[in-house]
């Protein structure tokens, strides 16, 4: 089944999150944006996948555009593993993590949105997943650094439904903010911070967090590939998550043989697809190591992590990120209710993005066809 075209679009919404826009990758970022790929097949079937997104959107439509999808097109669409093995081998050169592998992510999760429609049947029960109705679901808050903001939006979120809340701070001041909210007795706390401290920074502050009863502490070592240095900061007592920025399954084998991490945190939109997910949660869970994916997106790529989170994780806990859009063009699956995301139940990924939303927020398309 030829794969005759590949669509890229680029939908920005409008949000609030609680508190100032923040600047990311040195950009003001006020539109939450879907880097939206469609790959169609020589049948007129039509399917949808999502590629990593926010601030790294440019670079890697770039990829996509002029050296991915030229690569994908006039292939066959149900080889999806052969595909994966060819397409990335031929931009290894390019860069093992980063815009060309973030590209093919997006077409990845296109093709099994493809096979479940052809199969007629939804991706979680195509990976021998359980018929869910729903998923737990944790509140991402994003980065404030005000305690007093940290405080109120913990509250706001306790008092929606969630009984899991992640903080983006990295300072026990604004983490005890987020500890002590009101609301916060019946949540389980995480603490990201995103790499911001080096090895002996991230140790002595894991010693002063190590009574706080964090649920995980995620990213707390500066550069992230160092694995060893963050088996030292695990060593202190609190779990330790992380995988985001990983390259690939070798990159969570070298995180898991150096004893660095409790919970592993592959990114669907990053880390070449679905079916690279696979992998690495079957290599986690033959380590005993839990993964809760990261996957703080907004279309396909949020609804394929609750597919392969539903299928192949006994207790999945899905993350949202704490913002309020205008409206997206996968509503309502893309948002939680009472601290829970709905499975959907329809073939492929289940959802189709709604063409009137799509066309009220679309940036721009590029087309290529075989
Ligand atoms: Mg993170």
């Amino acid at each position: 089944m030829k794969i005759t075209a590949i669509e890229s679009s680029v939908i920005s919404l409008p949000f609030t999150m609680g508190g100032p826009h923040a600047r990311f990758a040195g950009q003001l970022w006020d539109h939450l944006e879907i880097l939206l790929v469609k790959v169609e097949t020589e049948d007129g079937l039509v399917g949808w996948g999502e590629a990593f997104g926010h601030a790294a959107i440019a670079s890697t439509r770039a990829a996509l555009d002029s050296i991915v999808a030229p690569l994908v097109l006039g292939r066959d669409a149900t080889d999806i593993n052969g595909l994966t093995r060819s397409i990335l081998h031929a931009t290894h050169l390019l860069g093992r993590n980063g815009s060309f592998v973030y590209a093919y992510s997006g077409i990845e999760i296109a093709l099994w949105d493809l096979a479940g429609k052809r199969a007629n049947k939804p991706v979680w029960q195509l990976l021998g997943g359980p018929d869910r109705a729903e998923l737990q679901a944790y509140a991402s808050l994003l980065w404030y650094s005000d305690p007093a903001l940290v405080e109120k939006n913990v509250t706001a979120a306790a008092s929606q439904g969630y009984r899991y809340i992640k903080l983006h701070e990295v300072t026990r001041e604004a983490t005890l903010a987020g500890l002590e909210a009101p609301g916060a007795e019946n949540v389980r706390i995480m603490l990201d911070v995103n790499c911001a401290w080096l090895p002996p920074q991230a140790r002595d502050m894991a010693d002063s967090l190590a009574g706080d009863h964090l649920l995980w502490l995620e990213e707390p070592v500066w550069p992230p590939e160092d694995v060893h240095s963050l088996a030292s900061v695990r060593a202190r007592g609190i779990p330790i998550a992380a995988g985001e920025n990983v390259a690939g399954l070798f990159g969570f084998k070298s995180l898991i043989e150096a004893g660095a991490i409790d919970i592993a945190q592959p990114s669907v939109t990053k880390i070449g697809g679905i079916g690279e997910m696979v992998k690495i949660i079957h290599l986690c869970q033959a380590h005993g190591i839990e993964v809760f994916p990261h996957c703080p997106y907004f279309g396909p790529g949020l609804l394929a992590s609750y597919h392969v989170a539903s299928a192949l994780i006994e207790n999945p806990l899905i993350e949202i990120l704490w913002v309020d859009m205008e409206a997206n063009p996968f509503d309502p699956w893309v948002r939680s209710t009472n601290g829970h995301v709905r499975l959907p139940q329809g073939p492929g990924l289940g959802v189709d993005p709604d063409p009137e939303v799509m066309e009220r927020y679309r940036k721009g398309t590029v087309t290529r066809t075989a």
